[in-house]
């Protein structure tokens, strides 16, 4: 097992280098599909994992459980498509029984939560993100080749009505196909109440085809959203470890937000950590390496054990993930595998 020079052990909890501490944990609970968005994976989809090189239900309730021992307190599910784990309402009111219990949410495309909306929030979950990245049909189907869009409006109000709110939703804008039609997106959640944001397309899609010239940057769906309304930045400090710039949408109350991932990374004050459905962790979305929990756990390992082994890979967090630096590499799990 990989260990620490006595010098540099963390003293507790999930600190890195940069004085940065790790809270939030994004867990992938499957890394399958049943969309086919562009700007993640190819449209004949992906060499899935097996079922047994996937943690069980009681394998990542465990693996959660020193998460939370070491300072977690908000768990997000993701994937990969969540709701395709058919398990995941038992899933959720295991993670909602631990102690102290963390916040839950979700990122979902939203196809099937119409049906699962109510049971996910009896079993604990507390939020959703829907990722919407258009409300045209046309364009739907073009970005995630796949004809489901009006699941998606269902999966929301479901959403919405059984109380998993603030509903948000994430847009990804796409040169061509739906960055014309922000403005819409925008007054379509407004109308609706859901709390939008926009966010930049990052290398993490599993052709590697993605370019930053092509990328649409903040400032020019900024630029898209200002042809309609008002936007007024909220002050910085009011920001947090959160990714997203708001903005106050004519005045306010209500607000939209701008993840400038790539143009104006977040790194500094990111607090997040990453378990793949496989049992590794990623103190990065695009670390270069990662640890195994899965052999040591499936081999008997002690609590003290695995958080050691979670505890080395985020103590060497790299201070940003580079994009923008020459030589910058894109990691070889695609954004679906590692959970986004
Ligand atoms: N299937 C779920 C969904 O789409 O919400 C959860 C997994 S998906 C990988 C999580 C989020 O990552 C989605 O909001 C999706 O739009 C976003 N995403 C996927 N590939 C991306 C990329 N290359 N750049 C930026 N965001 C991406
Ligand atoms: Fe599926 Fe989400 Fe990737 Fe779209 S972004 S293909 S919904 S995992």
């Amino acid at each position: 097992m990989k260990s620490l020079p006595i010098s540099s052990v963390p003293p507790s909890g999930m600190p890195d280098t940069f004085g940065r501490v790790a809270t939030d944990l994004r867990v992938s609970v499957t890394d399958r599909c049943n969309l086919r968005c562009t700007y993640c994976m190819p449209a004949e989809g992906l060499p899935w994992m097996s079922k047994p090189e996937m943690l069980t239900d009681e394998e990542m309730l465990r693996i959660i459980s020193v998460f939370i021992g070491l300072g977690v307190r908000q768990v997000r599910l993701t994937g990969g498509e969540p709701l395709l784990r058919r398990s995941l309402v038992d899933l959720v009111a295991g993670i909602a029984a631990l102690k102290p219990r963390p916040r839950i949410a979700m990122t979902t495309n939203g196809v099937g939560l119409d049906r699962l909306a109510a049971p996910l929030a009896r079993a604990g979950l507390d939020r959703v993100n829907v990722s919407l990245d258009t409300i045209d049909q046309q364009e739907f189907f073009k970005l995630t080749r796949r004809d489901r869009l009006a699941d998606v409006e269902v999966g929301l109000k479901a959403a919405a009505s059984v109380g998993l709110t603030p509903v948000k939703v994430n847009a990804v804008a796409m040169r061509g196909i739906n960055d014309h039609s922000a403005a819409d997106v925008l007054q379509w959640c407004l109308d609706r109440d859901y709390r939008l944001r926009f966010i930049e397309q990052m290398p993490l899609d599993a052709q590697h085809e993605w370019q930053r010239d092509q990328m649409v940057t903040s400032d020019e769906i900024r630029e898209q959203l200002s042809t309609r309304f008002a936007l007024t930045p909220l002050p910085d400090e009011t920001r947090g470890s959160a990714p997203a710039q708001l903005f106050l949408v004519n005045g306010g109350p209500s607000t939209v937000g701008i993840i400038a991932s790539v143009s104006a990374p977040f790194c500094a004050a990111c607090d997040r950590v990453r378990l793949t459905s496989d049992g590794q962790v990623r103190n990065c979305l695009f670390a270069k390496g990662e640890v195994d929990l899965r052999g040591p756990l499936r081999e008997g390992a002690t609590t003290a054990e695995l958080a050691g082994l979670i505890q080395g890979e985020m103590w060497h967090k790299a201070r940003g993930h580079g994009i923008d630096q020459p030589g910058f590499i894109q990691p070889d799990r695609p954004m679906s595998s590692i959970g986004g």
